[in-house]
C-alpha cells in the first residue's frame, strides 16, 4: 500500500488530556509536485530514497493520503510575540501528524507545515508558500550539518492551489520532523489561559511531567526527583542550559533567527521554526535580518539577552509547580555563564586555540577580532576558512595579502601579530591546529542568495539549485572544489535583500 513500512506509530501527544490540542485532517492541496527530498533526514525514518517513496510524500505531503497509523492534530500554544503576550496562537498552518517510532526504537514527530486551517489559524489561511518552505528545508538541513541542534525536513511539496500574499503563490508544504514539537508557549498557554488555580496547576503538571517522561527522563537524579521541586528544577535547568548552548553556536556561526518569540523556542533546545532568519555574509554586530523588526529586538547582538529573556518567560510559567520559586530563578542565573563559557570555547576553537592560562587575554583576543571585522564589515565565514590555512613560519604579510580582499583595516596586522604569538604558546602544531580549525570553520554557509537563487529557479519550476546546494550544505566543512562558486562572497545585490514574516 505505500512504501513507508518499517516503522510504527506511538502518538503520545495525543493522548493527553482533549484540552491540549484539536483533532483534525490535512486539507488537500491541488496537483501536488515534490520539490526536495532530504535522503539524510529521510534515513532517520528508515526510508528508502525510491521513486516509490518520493511518490508517497507527494500524497502525504499535500495532504492526498494519510501516513497509515498518524493522527493528525494541531497543538495549543500561546506565547511573547516581540515583548507582548498573544493569549492563543497554536498550530495554525501545521499539525502533528504522529510519532513514528523507526526500527531503531527512536521516535520522531512529524509535522506537516501549510496544512491547511485549523481552530487556531485566526485570520490566516493555514497555508505555506513555497518560499518559505524552501527556506526552512534549506536552512534545517544546513543547520544540522554544521552540528547545531534543529528540527529535520524530510520534503517539500508544492501544488496549483493558489494562495494570496503580496502576490498569488503556490500553496506549499514542508514535513518536517522534530524530537519533540512541545514550545514554550505550551507551559506560557496553560498558565495563563487556564480556568482558576487547580485546572492551572493540573494542566501544567501534565505538561511538565509529560515533558520530562519523554525527553528528560535521563537526566542525572530525574527518576528520584520526578514530581518533586526538585525535579521541576533539573529540568528547567536543563531547558535554560541547552537554550544558553543553542544561541552561543548560533552566535559563532554568525547565524540569526529573527523571530525568537517564545513560541519559536523548542523546549528540547533546537533551533524551531525558521522565518525570516539570516547567514550572515558580512559581520555586523547589528544585523536585523527579519525586514519586519523595525526596532531590533531581535538584532543578532541581541540573541543571547533574548534566549535569557525567554527563559524567564518559561521560568514563570513554571511558578505553580514549585513551592520554593527560588529554585526558578537560581536555575535562570546559570544562562549567562553558560552561554558565555560555551561561546568563548567555540570561537577559540575556530581561531584553533586551545584554552589555557590566560583566558582574560583569549577573551580579549576574541574581542578585538569581532570588533575588526565589525568595523570593516568582512565577511565572516571567509575570514575564519582563511585564517584556518595559516602556518605560524609563513610571512605575515602574505597571509595579510590573503585576508586583505576581507578586511580593510590598520588594526589587521597588529591583531595577527599577536595571534602568531598566541599560537607559539599553543600546544597544536601547525598541521594540527589547522585540520582542527578546519573542521569548525565552514567554507559553505547558506547564503541569503544562494537560498533566493533557488527558490525563484523553482518557482519557475526547476528544483535542481536546490539539490545543488545541499550538496554542499551536507558537508560544509568539506572543499568540494566543484561547487568553488558557492563559497565567494555574495555579489552586491544579494546582500540587500529584504525578507520579513509574511510566508
Ligand atoms: P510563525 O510566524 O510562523 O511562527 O507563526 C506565528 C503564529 O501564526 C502561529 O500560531 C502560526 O500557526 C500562525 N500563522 C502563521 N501563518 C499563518 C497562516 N498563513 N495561516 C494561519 N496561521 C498562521
Ligand atoms: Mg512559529
Amino acid at each position: 500500500m505505500n512504501n513507508l513500512d518499517g516503522g510504527h506509530f506511538n502518538n503520545t501527544y495525543s493522548r493527553l488530556p482533549d484540552y491540549f490540542y484539536t483533532r483534525l485532517d490535512p486539507t488537500p492541496l491541488e496537483n501536488p509536485r515534490l520539490v526536495a527530498y532530504s535522503a539524510s533526514a529521510g534515513h532517520l525514518l528508515g526510508l528508502e530514497d525510491t521513486p516509490g517513496t518520493r511518490e508517497t510524500l507527494t500524497l502525504i505531503g499535500s495532504g492526498n493520503r494519510a501516513w497509515p497509523g498518524s493522527e493528525p492534530l494541531a497543538m495549543v500554544y500561546s506565547g511573547h510575540q516581540f515583548g507582548a503576550y498573544n493569549p492563543r496562537l497554536g498550530d495554525g498552518r501545521g499539525l502533528l501528524l504522529g510519532e513514528l517510532v523507526n526500527t531503531r526504537g527512536e521516535k520522531w514527530d512529524l509535522h506537516l507545515k501549510g496544512a491547511g486551517q485549523t481552530p487556531y489559524s485566526r485570520f490566516g489561511d493555514g497555508r505555506a508558500v513555497l518560499r518559505s518552505c524552501i527556506r526552512e528545508y534549506l536552512a534545517s538541513e544546513a543547520l544540522h550539518h554544521l552540528g547545531i541542534p534543529t528540527t529535520r525536513a524530510l520534503c517539500v511539496v508544492t501544488s496549483d492551489t493558489p494562495v494570496y500574499r503580496e502576490n498569488r503563490e503556490a500553496g506549499s508544504t514542508l514535513l518536517r520532523l522534530a524530537k519533540s514539537h512541545i514550545r514554550f508557549g505550551h507551559f506560557e498557554y496553560f498558565f495563563y489561559s487556564a480556568q482558576g488555580e487547580k485546572q492551572r496547576y493540573e494542566a501544567l503538571k501534565t505538561l511538565a511531567d509529560y515533558t520530562i517522561e519523554q525527553h528528560f527522563h535521563d537526566l542525572e537524579g530525574m527518576t528520584a526527583m520526578a514530581g518533586s521541586d526538585r525535579g521541576y528544577q533539573l529540568f528547567y535547568s536543563e531547558v535554560v542550559r541547552r537554550t544558553a548552548t543553542l544561541i552561543a553556536r548560533w552566535q559563532a556561526a554568525g547565524f540569526a533567527h529573527g523571530v525568537m518569540n517564545t513560541d519559536n523556542m523548542s523546549i528540547i533546545g533546537d533551533t524551531f521554526d525558521y522565518g525570516p532568519y539570516g547567514f550572515m555574509d558580512d559581520f555586523n554586530w547589528h544585523y536585523i535580518c527579519n525586514h519586519s523588526d523595525h526596532s531590533g529586538r531581535y538584532a543578532f547582538s541581541q540573541q543571547p539577552d533574548i534566549g535569557y529573556w525567554n527563559c524567564g518567560r518559561l521560568g514563570q510559567a513554571l511558578v505553580p509547580l514549585f513551592d520554593d520559586v527560588e529554585l526558578i530563578q537560581k536555575a535562570l542565573d546559570q544562562y549567562p555563564q553558560i552561554y558565555t563559557q560555551t561561546y568563548t570555547r567555540l570561537m577559540l576553537d575556530k581561531l584553533g586555540l586551545v584554552i589555557g592560562e590566560d583566558k582574560e587575554e583569549d577573551a580579549e583576543l576574541v574581542r578585538d577580532l569581532l570588533q575588526l571585522l565589525h568595523d570593516s564589515r568582512s565577511d565572516y565565514t571567509l575570514f575564519f576558512r582563511t585564517l584556518s590555512h595559516f602556518s605560524t613560519n609563513q610571512p605575515l604579510e602574505q597571509l595579510e595579502k590573503q585576508l586583505e580582499p576581507l578586511v580593510n583595516h590598520a588594526s589587521l596586522a597588529p591583531w595577527l601579530d599577536k595571534y602568531r604569538e598566541r599560537l607559539r604558546r599553543n600546544p597544536l602544531d601547525d598541521q594540527n591546529r589547522q585540520k582542527r580549525m578546519k573542521q569548525v570553520n565552514p567554507k559553505f554557509i547558506l547564503r541569503n542568495y544562494l537560498a533566493q537563487q533557488a527558490i525563484e529557479q523553482a518557482e519557475r519550476g526547476d528544483y535542481r539549485e536546490i539539490d545543488n546546494l545541499m550538496n554542499v550544505l551536507v558537508s560544509p566543512y568539506d572543499e568540494h572544489p566543484d561547487f568553488e562558486h558557492y563559497a565567494q562572497k555574495p555579489p552586491e545585490w544579494g546582500k540587500k535583500l529584504e525578507i520579513s514574516c509574511s510566508s
